[in-house]
């Protein structure tokens, strides 16, 4: 393969080509779309790269060969085959935008790599792509591509118009395709913050979207004073090197924006505690059946007074409610009772009831009622399993719930992170072992960190503590996971998640890309710095590493949190016998073992670098 800096004959470049496409020698790399005002990605663009090193590692390169030598679709196909099947492969949450070649819409091969069976097979769902089409490609203006586009739609792909602002006849694009989403180019992003010009236009194109009921993307963003300008203006997402560089693994990245002042608010919630279920707000309410008659459930009303509302079931399928409030009024009419008494439930069902799984955490349930227009309507909760009838829930114990879990969070948050502390990470230890759930816990601490703190001072010591609570946050926060921290630069996150080592594993590897960052040049030279050890002696230090000790405690074998919390640090100590990154994952499940049997769950102990 030629090397970059080689002069190369449009004949080698030909060949070069179809070498790659031969052998399929190409690259996705991904990189993070922002949501400025919640620093969270919210999905990744894939951007494909050849060879590195060579003439074709940029796809500017690609896609020029292969337009000179008629090869554009056989690109484009395997660029999105291979983009589709990485993104599958990483299991990356959120969108994957898509760069198509307008061009290609237009041919008859346009639907191929992009069937329904294709993206079932990858695990991919069609609502999560979206195809980004750019003006600076020649658009058909006949209504052919038009329709192409169309086509996509109606499967059920999102769009978008890509570089706004660069080509012809983005404007036009704009209207005529009603995407989702529009780009902006990196144009009108660079340096916004001083040219006073470029703000108009995005403040332009935002009043647009407003009225099209589209979401703009900021491309390009490299500085801060960049993103800020366009959060003001009313930007909700960007893209650029400043929130995260393209890279061959998206990044579930922490946004180095500066966030808001932590506020007590349910948003907030989802950053301490996922972990409480619905299932903490069942009360086993009798149910009654559609064909029951209104006098039976009056009859239960008087049977049961405190209860307000009855669950109507149908073969353990849940229908809606029968409200106390609905019958008396009936009821109270001249002839209602009368007419109404042998008349079947299904009659006076009130369907306007919230349905949630038993699984699904409180804050999800809060945020459901808090997105409902009139949540008064709302009165009452129906839970169920696999979708079948378990129980009901009421609007009041959600409210309590989640207020005692916020009182209970801002007592016991970390000031530095705001995850929660000791107490809560307890209770919720406890209370996973009296449930006797399956669950690991994983021990996070610093190696090397005294040393640091010593030489660059104690904000960068606080720097490099958030930087785990953020790390932790970005790649844990899921599934019942709970992040919690310690104290110091001790942090725990008891996984409920099945991929925990995963999840570790790219902490790990994004902690050790990170860090970096906060060390001066000539320290990052040596790999380390020198400062004095704990006897007063002059000692190198490596880098900062994360040591991770993981257990797996067994619940039926663990009496209290002590004893998990004894198995964790056990664990971490392991861990920390290495001076770089590390994860150690024991095999012990319990404290007290006959001496057999902890011989041979010892020998089983695994050790893993993070490289
Ligand atoms: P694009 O779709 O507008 O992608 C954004 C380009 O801006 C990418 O360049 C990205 O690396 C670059 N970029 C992102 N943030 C910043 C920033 O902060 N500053 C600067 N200066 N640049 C930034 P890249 O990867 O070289 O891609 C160039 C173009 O090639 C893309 O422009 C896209 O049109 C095309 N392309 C890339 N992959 C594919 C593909 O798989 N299929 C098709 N059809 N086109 C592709
Ligand atoms: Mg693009
Ligand atoms: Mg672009």
């Amino acid at each position: 393969m030629l090397l970059a800096s080689e002069e190369v004959s449009a004949e080698s470049r030909r060949k070069m080509l179809l070498e790659i496409l031969e052998s399929e020698a190409l690259y996705p790399h991904f990189q993070p779309i922002v949501d400025l005002k919640k620093g969270s990605v919210i999905g990744h663009e894939a951007l494909i790269r050849g060879p590195a090193g060579s003439v074709m590692a940029s796809p500017g390169a690609l896609f020029q060969t292969a337009i000179e030598n008629n090869l554009l679709h056989t690109l484009e196909l395997l660029c999105r085959r291979c983009s589709l099947e990485k993104f599958a492969e990483l299991k990356s949450e959120g969108k994957l935008f898509l760069n198509i070649s307008a061009s290609l819409l237009g041919t008859p091969e346009h639907t191929e790599g992009f069937t329904s069976d294709l993206l079932q097979e990858l695990g991919i769902s069609i609502s999560d792509i979206v195809i980004e089409i750019s003006e600076q490609h020649p658009f058909d203006q006949h209504g052919l591509s038009n329709n192409a586009v169309q086509y996509y739609r109606s499967m059920g792909f999102q769009v978008a118009v890509d570089d706004l602002g660069t080509g012809y006849s983005g404007l036009k694009l704009w209207s005529d395709l009603k995407p989702e989403y529009v780009k902006i180019d990196k144009h009108f992003v660079s340096r916004i913050d001083c040219e006073p010009v470029k703000r108009e236009f995005v403040r332009a194109i935002c009043n647009i979207s407003k009225v099209m009921g589209c979401k703009v993307i900021a491309e390009g963003i490299e500085r801060q004073e960049e993103a800020e300008v366009l959060l003001e203006l009313g930007i909700t997402y960007g893209q650029g090197f400043f929130l995260g560089y393209p890279s061959p693994e998206p990044q579930v990245s922490w946004c180095k924006l500066n966030k808001p002042a932590p506020v007590a608010s349910v948003e907030n919630l989802t950053q301490f505690n996922n972990a409480e279920t619905a299932l903490s707000l069942l009360r086993h309410t009798p149910a009654i059946a559609p064909t029951d008659t209104v006098l039976h459930v009056s009859e239960q009303f008087n049977a049961h007074p405190d209860l307000a509302s009855l669950p109507v079931v149908d073969q353990g399928t849940p229908l809606g409610v029968v409200r106390k409030s609905d019958l008396l009024e009936l009821f109270s009419t001249q002839y209602g009772r009368a007419l109404y008494e042998k008349k079947p439930a299904a009659r006076i069902i009130c369907e306007k009831v919230l349905l949630v799984e038993a699984e699904m955490s409180l804050v999800e349930v809060s945020r459901l009622v808090t997105d409902q227009d009139n949540p008064s309507l709302l009165q009452d909760i129906i839970i169920t399993q696999d979708s079948c009838y378990l129980g009901m829930g009421n609007l009041r114990d959600l409210l309590k719930r989640i207020t005692e879990l916020k009182i209970q969070n801002a007592k016991y948050a970390n000031p530095l992170t705001m995850l929660p502390g000791n107490v809560p990470i307890n209770n919720e230890v406890e209370r996973l072992l009296e449930q006797t759930e399956d669950f690991y816990v994983a021990y996070f601490d610093l190696n090397n960190f005294k040393p640091f703190n010593d030489c660059y001072g104690y904000s960068k010591g606080d720097q490099v503590i958030r930087l785990v609570g953020e790390l932790l946050t970005a790649h844990a926060k899921r599934d019942h996971n709970f992040i919690g921290h310690v104290g110091g630069d001790d942090f725990v996150v008891i996984f409920r998640s099945s991929d925990w080592k995963m999840s570790c594993e790219r902490i790990l590897r994004q902690f050790d890309d990170e860090v970096r960052s906060l060390y001066a040049p000539k320290d990052l030279q040596n790999e380390g710095l020198w400062a004095l050890d704990r006897q007063g002696g002059r000692t190198f230090f490596p880098l900062l590493g994360l040591a991770i000790g993981v257990v797996h405690p067994d619940p039926y074998r663990c009496s209290s949190y002590h004893e998990v919390a004894e198995l964790a640090a056990m664990a971490k100590k392991e861990a920390k016998k290495t001076a770089s990154s590390s994860l150690f994952i024991s095999r012990r499940r319990c404290i007290s073992l006959p001496e057999e049997e902890a011989g041979e769950q010892r020998k089983d102990e695994v050790f893993s670098d993070a490289g």
